[in-house]
C-alpha cells in the first residue's frame, strides 16, 4: 500500500460508504490532531467536498500534507475497527482527495488586519501553520525563511516520490491570499536577530527553525569526500556522484528516504543500510522498510560502525544478549572487524537544532540544543515563542502542527493582553 492515493472519487466514496460510524470512533481517537473522521466521511458521502475540506483545514491547515506523510498505520488506518476482520478504511486517501482539492482551489478574502505584527522564523510545517492561523485572525505576519522556498523538510527533506512538491507550492499561494509576507533567503541569527524584530515593531516572534544539524558519529572518516549527511544529501541528491556501492548508516525514516533516493539517483547502485540493532528494532515505519526492500535496498543488521575509510565502512558485529532482568542489551564484539565496501557513505543517525537565532539575550536550550519553553510555548525571552522540532526534537509533521496550534492560542493571548488590541 502506498500512502500516495491514485484512487478516483467513486472508489473513495465506496470506501467511505463502508464506515461503520462507530459510537466511539477509534480512528479519530488515534489521530494526533483528532480529525473528525466520521464527520468528514459523512460530508463526503453527501457530496459536500468543499465543506469537508474547510473542516479539515480549520482543524489542521496541513491536512493535505499529513494525509500523505502521516504514519497512518499507527493512526487512523491502523485503528479502523474494520481492520480486525476485513479491510480497514484508508481514510487518509479520502483526506488526500478532499484536502488536495481544497488547497488547490483555496480562496478567501484578505482578513482585516488587527494592527499587530508578528514575525515567524522558519517556513516548515510549524511556521506555515502559525502563519496561517495568525493571518486568519488578522495579524500582520512576516514569515522569514532561510531557504529560497517555503516548506522546510517538506521541501528539502521528504523526497518528491513520497510528497509531490506541488502540494507544498500550494501553501505559497494560500499564504499570499491570507496576506502573509514571505521573506525568502532570510537567515535569522547571523546579522539579523530577534532584537532587531522587536525594534522594528513586531509584538511577538515565533521561532520554528527545526532541527537541521545532522548528528555525527564522532568517528574517524566523517570529513572524507564520499561521506555525506542524509539531510544534506536529500536537499539535492542529483549533485552527488554516488558510485555503485552506497552505504547508509542508520535505520530510521530518514535513512529509508536516503536509501530509496540513492537508488533513484543511480539505478545500478547497490544500496546497503547498516543497522546497529536487530531487524525488529528498526525505528523506520514498517511501510518504508517494505518499500525499500522492494526497491532493492539491502539491510545489514547488528553491525556497529567503528570508522569510515576510503574503502568503505569498518564495523564491529553486535550481539543481542538477554540480561538477568530479561532485557535485551547490545554488545559490540570489538574483535570482529568487517569492511562493508562503499563508494558513498550516507549518515542518517538523527539531527538536532542549529544555534538559536536570538539576540543579546540567549534563548535557553537543553543539553541537546532544543529550545526550552514554558507551558505557553514561550522561551525565556518575553514575546519569543517556539514550537515544532526545535522544541520537541525530531518528530512528525502532524505533531508540529498540533503543538503549534496550542502555541498560537497563547501567542495571540499574549499579544492581545500586552497590546490591548482585539483580533478579528
Ligand atoms: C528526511 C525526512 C523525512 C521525514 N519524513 C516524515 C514523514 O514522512 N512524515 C512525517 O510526519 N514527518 C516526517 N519527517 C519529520 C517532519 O518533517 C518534521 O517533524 C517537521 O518538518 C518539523 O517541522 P518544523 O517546522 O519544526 O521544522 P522544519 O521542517 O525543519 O522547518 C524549519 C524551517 O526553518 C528554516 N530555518 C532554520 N533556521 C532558520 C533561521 N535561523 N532563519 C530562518 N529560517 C530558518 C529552515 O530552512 C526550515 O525551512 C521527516 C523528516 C526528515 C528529515
Amino acid at each position: 500500500m502506498s500512502n500516495l492515493s491514485t484512487e478516483n472519487r467513486s472508489t473513495l466514496l465506496e470506501e467511505a460508504g463502508r464506515c461503520l460510524k462507530c459510537k466511539v470512533p477509534r480512528c479519530k481517537k488515534a489521530c494526533p490532531i483528532s480529525t473528525d473522521i466520521p464527520e468528514i466521511m459523512k460530508l463526503f458521502l453527501e457530496d459536500k467536498d468543499a465543506e469537508a475540506g474547510e473542516v479539515l483545514f480549520e482543524n489542521n491547515p496541513l491536512s493535505a500534507i499529513c494525509s500523505i506523510v502521516c504514519p497512518h498505520e499507527n493512526n487512523c488506518f491502523g485503528n479502523c475497527v474494520l481492520g480486525a476482520k476485513q479491510k480497514a478504511i484508508p481514510f487518509f486517501k479520502i483526506e488526500q482527495y478532499i484536502s488536495g482539492k481544497y488547497i488547490s482551489e483555496f480562496d478567501c478574502s484578505k482578513p482585516e488586519k488587527n494592527g499587530i505584527r508578528v514575525a515567524v522564523v522558519g517556513a516548515g510545517p510549524a511556521g506555515i501553520t502559525m502563519s496561517i492561523i495568525l493571518a486568519k485572525k488578522g495579524f500582520q505576519v512576516t514569515l522569514m525563511e532561510a531557504q529560497d522556498q517555503i516548506g522546510g523538510v517538506l521541501r528539502y527533506g521528504i523526497p518528491a516520490f513520497r510528497l509531490p512538491k506541488d502540494k507544498v507550492d500550494a501553501y505559497r499561494d494560500i499564504l499570499r491570499k491570507l496576506g502573509v509576507t514571505v521573506k525568502p533567503s532570510c537567515y535569522i541569527g547571523s546579522n539579523l536577530s530577534v532584537d532587531d524584530m522587536f525594534m522594528d515593531g513586531y509584538s511577538a516572534v515565533f521561532l520554528a527553525v527545526g532541527t537541521a544539524k545532522p548528528n555525527r558519529l564522532g568517528l574517524l572518516g566523517e570529513t572524507l569526500g564520499h561521506v555525506h549527511f542524509a539531510i544534506d544529501f536529500l536537499k539535492a541528491p542529483n549533485v552527488h556522484d554516488l558510485g555503485d556501492k552506497v552505504v547508509v548508516i542508520g535505520a530510521g525514516n530518514v535513512a529509508m528516504d536516503a536509501a530509496r533516493t540513492a537508488i533513484r539517483v543511480n539505478s545500478n547502485a547497490q544500496v546497503t543500510v547498516i543497522n546497529n540493532r536487530r531487524e525488529q528494532d528498526i525505528t523506520a515505519a514498517n511501510e518504508e522498510v517494505v518499500m525499500a526492500v522492494e526497491e532493492g535496498v539491502k539491510f545489514q543488521h547488528l553491525l556497529s560502525v567503528l570508522r569510515i575509510t576510503d574503502e568503505g565502512v569498518i564495523c564491529a558485529e553486535v550481539e543481542a544478549i538477554e540480561n538477568e532482568n530479561g532485557e535485551v542489551v547490545f554488545e559490540e564484539n570489538m574483535l570482529s572487524n568487517r569492511l562493508i565496501e562503499a563508494d558513498t557513505v550516507i549518515l542518517a543517525i538523527g539531527q538536532g537544532p542549529k544555534s538559536a537565532p536570538s539576540g543579546e539575550a540567549q534563548i535557553e536550550t537543553t543539553l541537546r540544543g532544543l529550545f526550552v519553553v514554558d507551558e505557553n510555548g514561550m522561551t525565556n525571552i518575553p514575546g519569543v515563542f517556539a514550537a515544532g522540532d526545535v522544541v520537541s526534537g525530531p518528530k512528525t509533521v502532524v505533531e508540529a502542527v498540533v503543538y503549534t496550534k496550542k502555541v498560537a492560542e497563547n501567542l495571540e493571548r499574549y499579544c492581545l493582553e500586552k497590546y490591548g488590541k482585539v483580533a478579528e
